[in-house]
């Protein structure tokens, strides 16, 4: 008999948890899933990039998922209410002004991505396709089955769970945390912590028959995600496709400023849409069909993501805010990371840290990149759309934009974008000076 009843427990059967699953179980591990909710769930996050397709190629669920019916999504567009009246200094291409830009994914070839488009999703649909997919390859997976905590009786750790009034646990010989915001294993091992300087807070709803094209720059962009950047301090709005008609739109702002606001959420949302009047407009001729819903405390890193039998994949691992809609591409990319390294360990039948040394070094410069790219759009806003409007950085943000952070040496756009930043910050008659915005990331984020 098995000193083991599973090879690998994994926590969370989001898509960090469902696609290492898949992984896993066609490589002839035996894996089991523990899921907390009933899915389909409601969960937010619902605009792909393309860094996710060779992951779902590899697990075999592209073809799932694009026949699901998800709106294909080919670009992404952000609209401004800023004045055109900033000095461009030298940046060429843009056409639109400052604080507007579009790009398409096909204006880069992507490796291992043989398609245009990637997917807006409804998250309880494309959650619950992983994971049937998971199961179809082999994992078994429990739905409803809260894990309480993990013993690390030393070989094999334990997932411990509530069974009423009792206690049960399953011995595996390694776990994986995709417990997603939750961070089970972060807080457990207090290895989470704050991040020092995001704080971010997001209110959502979705809304059927909006204009999608109320504030996009020509015609034909009604299915890109849009990001409208709000005359208010570090807030933005994101507009994504669902359906044909349902549009999901959230605010997302500094939790400061709600928390020093003395409206109630739902007011806070409109206050906020109103500073750009045609999105407030075309958001009030349309019906809201979910309530709000509101996401606070989610920006964090961890000091290890993995450590003797057990990694942190996903949001369980890190989070920071979801300006480029990087969080299932992590998701993804983690797990099929992890996944090789866990593979391996297997191999050898040894689960200690320096087995998934590559995945740490992987996830830290990809998680790297993310931040330091979302660092700098914060800092300096007007920077980002210049950079990605002026051709000599263009392709290279877009690589960005796509998501493929995890293989290469930094991208050179962001080695360019931080030294002007650093340029504008240290010289108060800079001409963009005054567009410094109030989020100051150190420099460098090493912590995950
Ligand atoms: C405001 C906001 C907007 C976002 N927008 C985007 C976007 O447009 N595009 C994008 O790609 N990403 C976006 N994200 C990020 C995205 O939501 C996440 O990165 C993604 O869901 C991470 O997947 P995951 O599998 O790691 O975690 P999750 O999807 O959260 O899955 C974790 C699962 O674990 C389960 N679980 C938790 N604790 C336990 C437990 N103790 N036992 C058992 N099960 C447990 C949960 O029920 C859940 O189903 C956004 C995030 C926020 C906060």
């Amino acid at each position: 008999m098995s000193d083991v009843d599973f090879d690998i427990g994994i926590i969370g059967g989001g898509p960090a948890g469902s696609t290492a699953a898949s992984y896993l179980a066609k490589a002839g591990l035996s894996v089991a899933v523990f899921e907390d909710e009933l899915f389909p769930r409601q969960h937010v996050g619902e605009s792909l990039v393309p860094a996710t397709t060779p992951v779902l190629a590899d697990i075999g669920a592209l073809s799932l998922v694009d026949g699901a019916g998800f709106p294909r999504k080919y670009g992404a567009a952000w609209t401004s209410a800023a004045e055109d009246d900033i000095p461009t200094l030298g940046f060429s291409g843009l056409s639109h002004g400052f604080g507007s830009a579009e790009i398409l994914f096909n204006e880069r070839d992507q490796p291992g991505v043989h398609q245009d488009y990637t997917y807006h999703v409804d998250r309880g649909k494309f959650d619950l396709l992983l994971l049937q997919h998971a199961n179809s390859l082999g994992a078994k997976v429990f739905e409803g089955v809260r894990v309480r905590r993990v013993d690390f009786e030393q070989p094999n750790p334990n997932l411990v769970f509530s069974l009423g009034r009792n206690e049960m646990s399953v011995r595996t010989r390694m776990v994986i945390d995709a417990s997603g915001r939750g961070t089970l294993l972060g807080r457990q091992l207090k290895l989470k912590v704050s991040d020092p300087v995001f704080n971010q807070y997001a209110i959502h709803a979705w809304f059927d028959s909006l204009d999608r094209q109320a504030l996009a720059s020509r015609e034909g962009q009604a299915d890109y995600i849009f990001i409208h950047f709000l005359p208010i301090s570090d807030t933005w709005v994101w507009q994504i496709p669902i359906t044909d008609t349902i549009t999901s739109v959230g605010v997302v702002t500094q939790k400061k400023h709600f928390a020093s606001s003395p409206s109630d959420r739902e007011q806070f949302f409109w206050e906020c849409v109103s500073s750009r009047p045609a999105l407030a407009a075309a958001l009030r001729s349309s019906d809201q069909v979910r309530p709000f819903k509101s996401e606070g405390d989610y920006s964090y890193g961890m000091k290890e993501i993995c450590g003797d039998n057990f990694v942190l994949i996903g949001d369980a691992a890190r989070f920071v805010d979801p300006i480029f809609s990087s969080g299932v591409s992590v998701a993804l990319n983690s797990a099929r990371i992890a996944s090789t390294d866990i593979i391996a360990a297997a191999e050898k039948g040894d689960f200690g840290k320096p087995a998934f040394a590559t995945y740490e070094e992987k996830l830290r410069r990809g998680v790297h990149n993310w931040y330091e790219f979302i660092s700098i759009y914060y800092r300096l806003n007007i920077l980002f759309t210049a950079f990605v409007q002026d051709p000599r950085y263009r392709l290279d943000v877009l690589k960005m934009l796509q998501g493929d952070v995890y293989d290469d040496a930094e991208p050179a756009a962001l080695a360019a974008m931080r030294k002007v930043t650093w340029a504008v910050e240290n010289d108060p008659d800079h001409l963009w000076h005054r567009h410094l915005g109030s989020l100051r990331a150190p420099a460098s984020a090493p912590l995950f």
